[in-house]
């Protein structure tokens, strides 16, 4: 890749700080100094240093975010912001997409990476990966909804979802928790609506073994640790 690229990805600023910290002969390839911004290197295989530090090249990014209302699942939208709005400029250049799709007006955990198989291996519905919604509805949940839940719901398009797990979090009925293994087009929403309910709010806080870091406000986010990448994978 481009070494103007490299820098920009791995933190060194906009495209003008770089080629001015490549104009400064302070970046070398196994010892040669490089100036122009277009020299291919492979950061596998070379040792870049910056100033005389080694630069540590991840291939991949793997991103929690804690996504607000508002924005969309998307890598580029023509009306909307997207959630790489919501990026700084290093990880927006590495490309991350994000991996399943919350709607617009949901919020809570969206994971954004580059590394297309860790997103399949999510996403794949072959996986069966649990995801954990909360929501508020507009009438109480019933034992019959719970029942109807477990068994799969028929929804208006005739498909049958698979098992789901509905419990109430308080004595209204109208705080739930609610988790599927599947990411069927408004599922959730679909799924309420079909027991003639109504999703007020969601907010997604699991996917498999990642929860929403209670730490991250809205709109924020940060990189997956080593120790939840691993049990992610
Ligand atoms: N189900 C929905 O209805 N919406 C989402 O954003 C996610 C799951």
């Amino acid at each position: 890749m481009r070494i103007d690229k490299l820098l920009a990805n791995t933190g060194f600023g906009s495209r003008k700080e770089v080629k001015k910290l490549l104009k400064s002969g302070t970046v070398e390839a196994d010892g040669e100094k490089l100036k122009n911004g277009a020299t291919h290197v492979n950061p596998e295989t070379q040792e870049i240093t910056v100033r005389g530090e080694t630069l540590h090249y991840q291939k991949f990014i793997y991103l929690m975010l804690n996504k607000p209302q508002g924005v969309v699942s998307a890598t580029e939208d023509n009306l909307h912001n997207t959630v790489i709005d919501l990026l700084e400029f290093e990880d927006a250049v590495r490309e991350p997409f994000p991996v399943g799709r919350l709607d617009k007006d949901t919020e809570g955990l969206l994971l954004l990476t580059n590394d297309g198989k860790f997103a399949h291996s999510l996403t794949s519905p072959n996986k069966k990966v649990p995801k954990v919604y909360q929501a508020e509805l507009a009438k109480s949940i019933t034992e019959n909804d719970m029942r109807a839940f477990e068994e799969g719901i028929l929804l208006d398009d005739g498909y049958q979802t698979k098992p789901a797990q509905l419990e109430s979090l308080d004595q209204s009925g109208r705080h739930i928790q609610v988790t599927i293994t599947e990411g069927k087009f408004h599922q959730v929403k679909r799924m309420f609506e079909a027991r003639e309910n109504k999703v007020l709010f969601l907010k997604r806080v699991k996917i498999g073994y990642l929860s929403l870091d209670p730490k991250l406000g809205k709109g924020e986010y940060r990189d997956l640790s080593q120790d939840e990448l691993e049990k992610a994978k």
